[in-house]
């Protein structure tokens, strides 16, 4: 799949945000368009009923949704090209304060959904020998911070499956490419979207009580514009060799770079008891 023939792309979580806009930009430059929400209705009010449109219902957590709607998603457009595992959403809180339940509902949706798509449209690209992949993650994907452990860690999981999905694939015809927004203008940290963990720990008021506020003043003032992540997107799906990693925004490339350093900071200053721990050579 290379250049800018007319591609079928299948979107999780197209109610909104990301999901939606993505739809929206690739409607508009001619593509076929599965949109999927846990609401189809949401879709088809946003985006209009279209030729090209085809809405499907799609709660991540349920695999039989997944497995029916890339079913439908073929028997409509002959073909999977471009699947986007977008659907998610964030847990704020320390990692302490989040509760056992809190912690497996955004694993549910932003892992095992991930993976339960993954498992029904992987299929369709392996027959097809051809495919691309995108998963949504986020900065916090790659470097943590206060207040996003647990969301970080859903992340940080959605990039280590996508490394080796990159591996596997490869040789089948199909790219991964996994993307990590930097904030963006969306409902992301909204009430709407963004659960806060029940319990909250005085002694965490420093920190993630700081990060709770900075949430709070950010919400849709965002630096990032999802409409250009949209086209990004596309721009992405064109690729003849897509990245395994796309970093979006000045403020993930900024924080993957200091990450990076710092890291590389780390090891140098530990080398010695890192290389230390080999059995000695005969
Ligand atoms: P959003 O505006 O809140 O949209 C989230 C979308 O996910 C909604 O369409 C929502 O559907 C859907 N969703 C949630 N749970 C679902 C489920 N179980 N099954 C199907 N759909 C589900 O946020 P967004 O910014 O577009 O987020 C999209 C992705 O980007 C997420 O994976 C998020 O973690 C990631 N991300 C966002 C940012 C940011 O700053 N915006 C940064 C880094 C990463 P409903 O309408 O049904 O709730």
């Amino acid at each position: 799949m290379t250049g800018t023939a007319q591609k079928v792309w299948f979107i999780t979580g197209a109610s909104r945000g990301f999901g939606r806009l993505t739809a929206q930009q690739a409607l508009q430059r001619g593509d076929l368009v599965v949109a999927t929400a846990r609401d189809p209705h949401s879709v088809t009010a946003a985006l209009g009923e279209h030729a090209n449109l085809l809405a499907l219902r799609l709660d991540v957590r349920l695999e039989a949704q997944a497995i029916s709607a890339a079913q439908q998603a073929v028997a409509r457009f002959g073909r999977i090209d471009v699947l986007v595992n977008n659907a998610g959403y964030g847990l704020l809180g320390a990692v302490e304060e989040a509760s056992a339940d809190e912690v497996r509902a955004v694993y549910e949706t932003n892992v095992f959904g991930l993976l339960n798509v993954s498992r029904a449209v992987l299929p369709v690209m392996r027959r097809q020998g051809s495919g691309h992949v995108m998963n949504i993650s986020s900065v916090g994907g790659y470097s943590s911070y206060a207040g996003w452990g647990v969301y970080g860690s859903t992340k940080f999981a959605v990039e280590g499956l996508s490394e080796a999905m990159a591996m596997e694939l490869a040789p089948l015809g199909i790219q991964v490419t996994v993307v990590e927004p930097g904030f963006f203008r969306t409902d992301f940290l909204d009430t709407t979207s963004l659960v806060a963990t029940r319990e909250r720990i005085d002694a965490y008021a420093d920190t993630v009580g700081k990060m709770r506020d900075f949430a709070a003043d950010a919400n849709h003032a965002q630096p990032g514009d999802p409409l250009k992540l949209a086209d990004a997107l596309l721009q992405l799906a064109d690729a003849a060799q897509a990245p395994v990693r796309l970093q979006l925004g000045s403020d993930t490339v900024a924080r993957v770079r200091a990450k990076n350093a710092a890291v590389e900071k780390e090891m140098t200053d530990w080398l010695e008891l890192a290389l230390s721990t080999d059995f000695s050579q005969a």
